[in-house]
Order: C-alpha cells, then structure tokens, then sequence
C-alpha cells in the first residue's frame, strides 16, 4: 500500500450496511452492487456513508484538491469538518461511489447526478450523489435522506400551544392581513404551509398565488394560482380573474412590492376577506419595517394588518449527553429569568480538562456520544415570536419616520414577548443551549 492511503476496513469487519446499485430492474442493480463490491474502494464507501449516517448528517460535501480530499457533513443546519482523506483513497471512494449510483467513474469534470438506496440498522437512506469538476478539482456531494417525519401543522413545527391558538384564531378570523416572516432556508416555507394547513380551509375557498418557477408542494384544499414574472406578470394579473370567483381567504407567497402589499391590505378591507403574505425578516418588527419600506398605502396597512410572527431555528440539545451547569446568578438575571426557579442551565457536552489528557499529558480517546453522534445536538425545533397588533403599534406604523426601533418599542409597551425571550425560555428548560440561541440570533 502506498503511503498516505487509509486501511482498508477487511470486509468481515465493516458496519452492517446494504446498498441496492442504481440500474432499471433488479437484476441490473444486484448485477452493479456485485461490480462494485470487489473494487478497493468499496470498504472506504461503507465506512463513510455508515458514519454520515450515524451522525445524522444530511448532506455530505467532498472536496478533491490534489493532494486530499476535504470533507464535510451537515447536521442540524451546521457544518462539521471530518478528517482529511488522503487523495488516493478517496479517489478509489468515489470510484465506488460512481459506480453504485451508476455512474461513470472515469469521468471527472461534467456533471454527473445518480442514486442509490443506503440500508443501515434496517432503516432504508435514499442518497444522492452529484459531481462536478471545478476549477480545484472535483467536489462531490452526496444528500442523505432521513425520512424525518413531516412537519405538517404548528404544533409539528415546536410552536407553543398558547401562540398556536392565538394564531389560529386570528387565521380564522373572516378579515384582517397576518405576515409570515422568518429567514429563507431557516423554516420560512415550512412555517408558511404549517400556517395555512392550520387555516380553515374547507369551509371557506382559500386561494395561494405564486410566482410559476417558485410554486411550492400543494396544500389539500387550498386552490393554487400562478403568475409568470418572465413575462412581465405581477399577482395584480391573477387578481383580475380571481375576484371573480368571490375567494375569502387569498396568500401571497411573496410581496415583491406596494401594490402587491395594497392588494392584500385592500381586500382584507373592503373586501372582508382573510389574506396572508410571506416575507423574509429577521423577526416581527423588521418584517413590518421591511413592509414599509416598499412605501404601500401606510394606512391601509395598518388597518388591515392583524399580526406578525417570526423565527428561528435553533438546535436542541442531545438530552442523552447535555450537561448542567450553575449560571452566575447576573446571567440570570441578565436574560430575565427567576433565579429560584432555574437552579441549572444546560450546554452541550465539553469534555473536562481531566478527560482530555489522561496523567502523563496524552489525549485521551473519548467515545462520542450514541445518541448524537458527537455535536451534542440532536435535531431541531422553531422558535417563534407572534407580534400582535393593536392601535398603539398601528400608530407607531404610521410615524412620519419609520424605524425598527419605534416600532419595537411599541410592540414592547404592548407586552409583545420576542424571538429572545421566547428563545430562554427553552434555554431555561434545558431543551438549547445559551451558546446556541445567542448562535441563530445574530444570523
Ligand atoms: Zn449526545
């Protein structure tokens, strides 16, 4: 063997992993599984996609340069670096790798995309590979599918049950405007569809406009309508024609601009309709900020508007290996927490000094954690904010001089709760970490 190659695992030794090859019947995809096997990086292939699996990683990015391969997993949103493969073995790797989606290994600059199915602790992983060459190299990306369950309504999605009905009663209210706001590849979507799903739709006949190249997966009972941008087409095109069919609920994916906006604030007032709009924003206020500053018909949106909700999503921690801590009591009071009531915090597993290095100074090997893999976190949840409105924050909407900060002191007055404070109370329960909220709210 050369030097800078792994070694090989033996095959007897690997983790219990069936792949099922690409190919168009099942002869073809045992015929490939059985090509694949024998070649030298075959054991390399098993070791990685069993690893990427164990430590829940969606998504595995490989970088060839020429003398190593840089690798990469996300976890829960976050990237993870894994240890550097030496080039040769991970060329044989992704030679495995090819073959198995059914692709042509020799091949190292067009794009190439293929499949194949991972089984592993008999749960199946449909996996993805794509590769590309680039101007260092070669990267290499292979989506792992964890059939995560569905998030279908608010509860799915980690709302609190209070906010949950406050929202849903407002949804179901037969007038008024609620923007959905968040950070796009934060939630956003998911939030948005968990929103409508928990609408009233079957009493009433609810309509969501999108932009064609954009549409997102249809919602049962929820009629879409599209427009063209390419063309020149805005949602006022789709209005036209839709009036006519007398909708009661109307959702605007995106608010690309004022007369998008004055549409949704018009029908919700003259037309006694319920309207949604979706927009991204770092939270509530600056979702309204970012409203005005499309300079729509002020006052009509303050009318129509009901309320805001905004989020984050933040990880939870691994409850398996999280570790209690006693906060300095100014931290405590700090983040507005009753000192009686939290006698610990929770922050994810650090090794101890101790079990670092063992007596005469070596590093001690630690077993990473079952449950998480390692990161300390294990999977995700929203956290969200419902800014509700009422007359005082109306007004602070209509000052001659917007700003983020008048409008958050308005809400303040009005005992709106935000996105950091509904943010400690999962802190103060132990489910995140302070590390981690601090983390998703400085995005
Ligand atoms: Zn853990």
């Amino acid at each position: 063997m050369s030097e800078g190659e792994l070694n090989p695992v033996p095959i007897d030794q690997l983790p219990p992993l069936k792949f099922t090859a690409a190919g168009d019947n099942p002869d073809l995809r045992e015929a490939n599984l059985q090509a694949v096997k024998p070649s030298p990086g075959y054991s390399y292939l098993v070791v990685m996609v069993a690893d990427a699996i164990t430590k829940r990683a969606d998504l595995v990015l490989m970088d060839f340069t020429p003398n190593a391969v840089g690798v990469r997993y996300q976890v829960d949103g976050l990237w993870h670096n894994m240890p550097t493969m030496p080039r040769t073995s991970g060329d044989y790797m992704l030679a495995s790798l090819k073959q198995l989606a059914g692709l042509d290994y020799r091949e190292r600059r067009a794009r190439q995309v293929g499949q194949f199915v991972a089984e592993y602790l008999k749960k199946k992983h449909k996996c993805q590979l794509t590769s590309q060459g680039i101007s260092s190299g070669e990267r290499v990306a292979l989506v792992i599918n964890r059939d995560k369950p569905p998030l279908e309504n608010l509860e799915d999605i980690g709302m609190r049950p209070g906010m949950q009905s406050q929202l849903i009663q407002l949804m179901n209210e037969p007038t008024g405007l609620i923007l959905i706001s968040g950070l796009p590849g934060d939630g956003l979507s998911t939030t948005w569809r968990a929103a409508l799903q928990s609408t009233d739709r079957f009493m009433r006949d609810f309509y969501v406009v999108e932009e064609k190249s954009r549409q997102e997966p249809e919602i049962i009972n929820v009629s879409r309508e599209t427009y063209d941008s390419s063309r020149g087409e805005t949602v006022l095109e789709v209005m036209k024609s839709l009036m006519l069919r007398e909708p009661n609920v109307v959702a605007f994916t995106e608010l690309a601009d004022a007369a998008a906006l004055n549409e949704l604030s018009k029908l919700a007032n003259e037309h006694e309709m319920t309207t949604f709009g979706r927009l991204p924003a770092r939270h509530a206020t600056e979702a309204v900020m970012r409203a005005l500053m499309l300079k729509p018909d002020v006052p009509a949106f303050a009318q129509a508007l009901r309320a805001v909700s905004g989020q984050r999503l933040v990880r939870l921690l691994c409850q398996t290996c999280r570790q209690a801590y006693q906060p300095n009591p100014n931290l405590i009071a700090q983040l507005g927490l009753p000192p009686a009531r939290v006698p610990v915090l929770y922050r994810h597993f650090q090794p101890s000094p101790e079990q670092v290095l063992d007596a005469s100074g070596r590093p001690i090997e630690i077993a990473p954690c079952e449950n998480c893999g390692g990161p300390g976190y294990y999977e995700r949840t929203g956290i969200f904010e419902l800014l509700l409105v009422d007359d005082r924050f109306r007004a602070a909407m209509q000052d001659p001089e917007p700003t983020v900060q008048k409008l958050a002191a308005a809400a303040q007055q009005s005992g709106h709760i935000t996105l950091r404070e509904e943010g400690i109370v999962l802190v103060a329960r132990g489910d995140t970490s302070l590390d981690e909220l601090q983390r998703v709210l400085k995005k």
